[in-house]
């Protein structure tokens, strides 16, 4: 596949995508770093091990399951 150039109009400089307007959301896609899983019962928020779905993790506070929050 042909390298496309992208054409810069004339005068004006060409708007580089990414920079500015909305800020980027963390976590796009999968689990990673930085998720948790929260207590539906008293919001208890634990970080979430990779590997172990929260619903498998139980509240330290109520004891309760845990549910995924993104
Ligand atoms: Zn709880």
């Amino acid at each position: 596949m042909p390298k496309r150039i992208p054409s810069i109009p004339p005068g004006g400089r060409f708007r580089a995508p990414g920079r500015g307007g909305r800020g980027r959301q963390p976590g796009g896609s999968g689990l990673g770093p930085g998720d948790f899983c929260v207590c539906p019962r008293c919001k208890t928020k634990i970080p979430h091990k990779r590997g172990v779905p929260c619903y498998t993790e139980v509240c330290p506070e109520c004891g309760s399951k845990m549910t995924r929050v993104r």
